[in-house]
């Protein structure tokens, strides 16, 4: 490191960080990334990456099993090597891991593998993190620097992990299946986690205080998805809230709540999935003048500029939704606000949601009964999967497509999907809805047959009155 000067300093190496400085540096900037754990964030090493490797696992299993009932094939005992599971998904993230080092040193980006603060509106101190050898400096002077923190893990108060009492983050590295677990919270991750126990035979009981499975999310989806959990055997409890947990043989006994009644349910392990927060403390921001606000969130202008003129915030540590695609979409966005290829703004709706267990379920936009509480006259169109010819031929014919459009213009404002393969599905959408796309153009585009995207097609023609195979 001959000169420690740089034109942007981002402290993180998410989605969100990593990718904003490549940005950076394509637009000529001097960057560097400051990490003190693996490049590649949560997403990397502790998110999306090693759960899709261990979902991917779960659905395999489920395929074997299928096979045998299904598909006229005959499967032998079928036994399950748990540490292998486990280790194959560190595999994914160690090698994705080792790809973003690659990609910065490509790029000419510095990796500094340290614990940063801020101590000055350009100056970031570095500190030794865990494990890793001395930083060669103490500071670095840039002319902006970004914060890409991400989130953490929340805990109940006095709640303490170990003996099987887990985050998201122990899970993944838990590399013994336990017979019981109870999940805390039916949100993305708690769902996740829970779709892959019980294809490993785990007896899952999922706890939500909510009255809905995926808190937020269009009604009818979200009910679609509780049949199919309790149809694979899941136990799933809505409108019940966490109240102490007690140590009870060699597992736990929860205690929960449903309108002033208690009930206990137990399980060997308990994994508590109710949200994260974001990593704003002891940053120093106080030195800046970085202000937060409710919750932790890093205040942040439509510049992603914070409350100091030369620092930047974006991703997790900004604002929901908590994804890795937000975090490096507004990565890329600051970046080229900075260098003034880009106006201000950034377009929350155009940003899908996905949840990964099966039936898949994926969004954008608004859904039915937001754009009706908005005051906006919509018309919906549905197409379950189950008269999508390639749905039926392949066995999964879970789940539907609804289109929400404007009824007075046909606009496409938003999109649920539940089904096999709905995530990858969801972009035709996302791509229609940032160009302001109609039903009856989505409608009138030829899709391949038989592909199961061939029910946004459908969809679409169903809210234009002109559905053929529905
Ligand atoms: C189990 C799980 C599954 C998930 N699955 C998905 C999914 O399928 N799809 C999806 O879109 N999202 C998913 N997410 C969410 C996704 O991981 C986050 O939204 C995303 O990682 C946020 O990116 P980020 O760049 O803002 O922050 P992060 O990825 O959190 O990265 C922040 C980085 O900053 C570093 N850092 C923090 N403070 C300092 C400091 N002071 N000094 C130096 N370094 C620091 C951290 O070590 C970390 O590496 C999942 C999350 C979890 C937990």
């Amino acid at each position: 490191m001959a000169n420690s000067r740089y034109d942007l300093a981002v402290i993180g190496s998410g989605p969100g960080g990593y990718v904003a400085a490549i940005r950076a540096s394509q637009l000529k900037m001097r960057a560097a990334v400051i990490e003190r754990d693996q490049p590649g964030g949560v997403c990397l090493n502790w998110g999306c990456i090693p759960s899709k490797a261990l979902l991917n696992s779960a659905e395999t299993m489920e395929t074997i099993r299928g096979a045998a009932r299904e598909h006229g094939i005959e499967v032998g005992e079928v036994k399950t090597d748990f540490k292998r599971v486990i280790a194959r998904s560190r595999e994914a993230a160690d090698k994705l891991s080792k790809g973003v080092r690659f990609l910065l040193r490509k790029n000419k980006v510095d990796l500094l593998e340290a614990n940063a603060t801020i101590a000055g509106p350009h100056t970031v101190a570095l500190a030794p993190a865990e494990g890793k050898p001395a930083p060669q400096t103490e500071a670095i002077e840039a002319e902006r620097i970004l914060i890409a923190t991400g989130s953490g893990e929340k805990l109940f108060p006095g709640m303490t992990l170990g003996n099987g009492v887990m985050t998201s983050k122990e899970a993944l590295i838990h590399d013994r299946l336990p017979q019981s677990i109870v999940i805390i919270g039916a949100g993305a991750i708690g769902l996740e986690f829970g779709y892959f126990y019980q294809a490993f035979g785990s007896k899952v009981t999922i706890v939500e205080l909510v009255n809905q499975m995926l808190p937020g999310m269009d009604a009818e989806i979200a009910e679609e998805l509780r049949k199919s959990f309790v149809k694979r055997g899941v136990t799933v409890m809505l409108g019940h809230g966490y109240k102490s947990m007690a140590r009870k043989g060699n597992g736990w006994a929860v205690t929960v709540d449903a309108a002033g009644t208690a009930k206990t349910v137990e399980g060997e392990a308990v994994l508590v999935a109710v949200g994260r927060g974001p990593l704003s403390g002891n940053l120093g921001l106080e030195k800046a003048g970085v202000e937060v606000e409710r919750g932790g969130f890093i205040k942040i202008d439509d510049s992603f500029r914070t409350t100091c003129q030369s620092i930047y915030a974006i991703g997790d540590v900004v604002r929901p939704p908590l994804l890795a695609h937000k975090a490096s979409a507004e990565g890329i966005a600051a970046v080229e606000i900075m260098a003034g290829v880009r106006q201000p703004g950034f377009d929350l709706t155009t940003v899908p949601a996905c949840v990964y267990c099966e039936p898949e379920v994926a969004t954008v936009g608004l859904n039915e009964a937001e754009a009706k509480a908005r005051g906006i006259d919509v018309k919906v169109g549905r197409m379950p999967f189950r008269a999508n010819g390639k749905a039926v031929a392949i066995n999964q014919a879970e789940g539907f497509v609804k289109l929400v459009a404007s009824k007075q213009y046909g606009e496409v404002i938003g999109c649920q999907i539940i089904g096999h393969h709905a995530t990858d599905m969801i972009s035709e959408v996302v791509l229609g809805k940032t160009l302001e796309t109609t039903t009856a153009e989505i409608g009138k585009t030829v899709h391949p047959h038989p592909t199961l995207s061939e029910a946004i097609m459908e969809a679409a023609l169903a809210a234009e009155g002109e559905a053929i195979n529905y």
